[in-house]
């Protein structure tokens, strides 16, 4: 055996970066583990970052040929996208936040192990690299993440029929691009290809849209993206996908199949173990393959811990981190929290959709009294002066103590104007609370405050 840690992390994710960064600041000697050869994990290889790069050279490009000319602008001659280059922009982003977390190892002293982890008895972990090495840890934190799910009847050719991983790297433009899927991923990338050119149908097998999120907000959602061309189909069952080199068939229940030139499968996605080795040392998983953990993040064997997408729940790069933190904590300082209640989520779509906290829904279901209140962004002078006019912000708030439940954002930069909400909501802030802190103007948060304003139904501008 060569070297003896503190602590081992598997999977160099959003989640085990971080934890393994958090246990290194705790004087603890740590070896981080990645099969890949670029870390930061789904997150950064083919995940949040390489889907944001795209969303925001995609919507430049929109916006030249859309909104220029309305505000003035004339550009003198054609625009065109250069997708080799557009997707270089991509990679070199992607390879600037690889080298930022390389250094960052560096510096908590972290040592950095390339290779495929797998799990022996006895806190020993085999990694299987360009050669083979045994490492034993005090403690293991499995952080492999998640991996896409697919369909029966669909066999991913990895060319005209992929996943979120292929759709990030395509090298041409589709003329007809069917998603399988109408959550976060297929409105994401639907809407990068859409805006690149691609006729873009989305099939969806509930009757909605965005499942999760608030069903008012996925509605207007499902309204503004298809003024904005994307077409939807829901309560579709699709029932194979036929492909060969030129195109590919789509074949659902009770409906004539569609012909495409590709196909997007995202249906969600799967725990990543099948290397793990679980077995070898009898950590239990769920009926769907999630790792079981106690609250402290513990497997079923004692000193094994897991976190991020491999455990289930929210899988979102930013739950991954806290946990990660939340678990090392736990583990050497015996104190370690996350507020599960107020974990934010954000659809980088145009506008953005962004939610915080309990949805109507949720309420209703619960059998729990709320107050509502809306502002739209139609109403807000800064969406105005932008052109961002689509949207609203909704507050719930309790019915008896006023203590903010939910908060729902569809308007542009909601992402960023969530976090105003939930950290209130982390405070326990009422709406009154939220409705009487001075917000500077002319800014989108106006309509935050506006919102808040309305459960009590004293809105100015509305
Ligand atoms: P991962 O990021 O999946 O990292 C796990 C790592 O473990 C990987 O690098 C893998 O190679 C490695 N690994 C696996 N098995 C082994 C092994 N046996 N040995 C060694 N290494 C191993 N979330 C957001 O919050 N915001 C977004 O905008 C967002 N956009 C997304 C867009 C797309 C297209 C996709 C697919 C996902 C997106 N997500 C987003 C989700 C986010 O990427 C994940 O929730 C997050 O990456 C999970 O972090 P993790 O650390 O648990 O696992
Ligand atoms: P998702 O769960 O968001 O959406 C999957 C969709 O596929 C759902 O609407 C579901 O009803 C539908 N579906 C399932 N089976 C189907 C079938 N047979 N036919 C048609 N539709 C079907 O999953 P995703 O979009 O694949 O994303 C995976 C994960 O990645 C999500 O959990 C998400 O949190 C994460 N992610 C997050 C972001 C972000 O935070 N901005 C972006 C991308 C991905």
């Amino acid at each position: 055996m060569s070297d003896r840690y503190d602590l081992i992390v598997i999977g160099a994710g959003p989640g085990g970066y971080v934890a393994a960064i958090r246990a290194a600041q705790l004087g603890k000697k740590v070896a981080l583990v990645e099969s890949e050869s670029r870390l930061g994990g789904t997150c950064l290889r083919v995940g949040c970052i390489p889907s944001k790069a795209l969303l925001e050279s995609s919507e430049l490009f929109e916006k030249s040929i859309h909104s220029f000319a309305e505000r003035g602008i004339q550009v003198d001659g054609s625009v065109s996208v250069d997708l080799e280059q557009m997707m270089k922009h991509k990679e070199g982003v992607i390879d600037t936040l690889n080298g930022g977390i390389g250094g960052l190892l560096r510096k908590n002293k972290v040592t950095s192990l390339r290779g495929l982890g797998s799990l022996e008895p006895n806190g020993v972990v085999c990694v299987n690299g360009d050669s083979e090495t045994r490492i034993q840890g005090d403690r293991i934190l499995i952080a492999t993440g998640s991996v896409p799910s697919s369909l029966p009847g669909i066999e991913l050719d990895g060319d005209r029929v992929g996943t979120s991983t292929e759709a990030l790297s395509w090298p041409e433009v589709p003329e007809h691009l069917v998603v399988i899927g109408g959550g976060v991923i297929g409105l994401e990338l639907g809407t990068v290809w859409k805006r690149l050119g691609a006729k873009v149908t989305i099939l969806e097998y509930l009757p909605r849209i965005l499942p999760g999120i608030d069903e008012q907000v996925a509605a207007e959602a499902r309204k503004i993206f298809s003024a904005q061309g994307l077409e939807f189909r829901t309560g579709t069952k699709v029932t194979s996908v036929s492909a060969d080199d030129k195109q590919a068939t789509v074949a659902m229940e009770g409906e004539e199949p569609i012909i495409c030139d590709r196909v997007l499968v995202a249906v969600g996605r799967k725990p990543c173990t099948e290397s793990l080795g679980l077995e070898n040392v009898g950590i239990a998983t769920d009926q769907r393959g999630f790792i079981r953990v106690s609250a402290s993040y513990q497997t079923t064997v004692k000193g094994i811990y897991a976190i991020g997408d491999v455990i289930g729940g929210a899988m979102l790069a930013h739950k991954a981190e806290e946990e990660g933190i939340a678990c090392v904590e736990r583990m050497f300082t015996g104190y370690g929290h996350i507020n599960y209640e107020v974990i934010p989520a954000v659809v980088y779509t145009e506008p953005e959709i962004a939610a915080a906290g309990e949805t109507e829904d949720s309420l209703k279901a619960a059998g729990r009294k709320y107050r509502s209140g809306k502002f739209a962004f139609a109403a807000n002078g800064r969406a105005r002066a932008g052109g961002h006019t689509d949207g609203f912000v909704k507050i719930l708030a309790d019915a008896e103590t006023d203590r903010i439940l939910g908060v729902h954002v569809i308007g542009t930069h909601a992402g960023e104007l969530i976090h105003e909400a939930a950290i209130a909501m982390n405070f326990g802030a009422s709406s009154e609370d939220l409705a009487r802190c001075c917000h500077a103007h002319p800014t989108l948060s106006e309509a935050v405050k506006e919102a808040a304003m309305a459960v009590d139904k004293r809105a100015i501008h509305s």
